[in-house]
């Protein structure tokens, strides 16, 4: 009898325990950004395209925040030298998707069926919208690392915390960017 109750305890908390387990692993997989692809090297140059010193200076805040997470390193590039990445913005923009207050354009390499290796990128900000909205500079900000985000490789969060949530302008990098960015630059 007694044998009998110690196996069914054995049981009992070893269904808890694998329950709880699998709960884990969907709140891992949860807090991790998606990404699309990612730079064959680690080291990406940049050019800001934009005339304005202000919009020049949002760019660099959005590059500083990235470098910061330590995953790659965006280098300006030296006057000559092509850019990886332009930044830029336009008066307006409009695409099949309507008016956006940011967009961002790749090309890419299909190195496999779940590999994409990024070639070029152009992020732009549509300086219209983001003043009709009255977006405050650190917002345009958080649209600019939104858009810094797409050509690095990140896809769109369904996580109102990250930053690439999809119609936010209030998130900046939270740490499942972060886990996102560096699951795309492994090995
Ligand atoms: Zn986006």
């Amino acid at each position: 009898m007694l044998k009998k109750i110690v196996k069914w305890t054995v049981l009992v908390i070893a269904t808890i325990v694998l329950t709880l387990t699998s709960f884990t692993s969907t709140i891992l997989a949860a807090s991790k950004t998606p990404s699309w692809g990612h730079w064959d090297d680690t080291t990406i140059t940049y050019k800001t395209a934009s005339t304005s010193s202000y919009y020049k200076s949002v760019w660099k805040n959005a590059v500083k925040r990235w470098n910061k997470v330590g995953v790659v390193q965006l280098r300006a590039a030296k006057s000559g030298e092509k850019a990886d990445i332009t930044l830029t913005s336009s008066k307006s923009l409009s695409t099949k998707s309507g008016k956006l207050a940011g967009y961002t354009n790749y090309s890419y390499l299909k190195k496999s069926d779940n590999e994409n290796e990024i070639v070029s990128a152009k992020s732009t900000l549509n300086r219209s919208l983001l003043s009709k909205y009255k977006y405050s500079k650190n917002q345009r900000t958080n649209v600019a690392t939104h858009e810094i985000g797409h050509a690095i490789g990140l896809s769109h969060s369904k996580s109102e915390d990250s930053v690439m949530y999809a119609s936010d302008r209030y998130a900046s990098i939270d740490h499942q960017d972060k886990v996102g960015l560096q699951s795309a630059y492994e090995d």
